[in-house]
């Protein structure tokens, strides 16, 4: 792996990580908003105790759903050590500078390319 094939993967997971938070705290802060504009507007589709559990199961449903994303996006993106396994993307100023991983040690960018 090249430092332009990890910076490039490690720009495309940031990239899906702000789309799928942004895309996962609509379906948790959603049903929340709604209800509240419903609840000013004095009208709502559903009796108190359902705005409640549904109100709940987006908020619930955000930290799971947003974990499984990025635990599969570092999958999705190959920004694991190919050796270890560890996440290459919080130790990325490290490897950088050289050019091994901090967990194994071993080359993680080619140091012939
Ligand atoms: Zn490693």
């Amino acid at each position: 792996m090249t430092q332009d094939d990890l910076e490039s993967r490690i720009k495309s997971l940031r990239r899906f990580s702000v789309a799928t938070f942004t895309g996962v705290s609509i379906i948790g802060v959603g049903p929340l908003l709604f209800f509240v504009i419903c609840g000013f507007l004095k009208k709502s589709p559903v009796d108190k105790e359902t705005e409640l559990y549904i109100i709940l199961a987006g908020v619930f449903l955000f930290f799971p759903l947003w974990g499984i994303l990025a635990y599969w996006a570092q999958y999705r993106y190959q920004v694991l050590c190919p050796h270890c396994g560890q996440s290459l993307v919080s130790q990325y100023p490290v490897i950088i500078s050289t050019r091994t991983c901090r967990y194994c040690h071993e080359h993680v960018i080619d140091p012939t390319a």
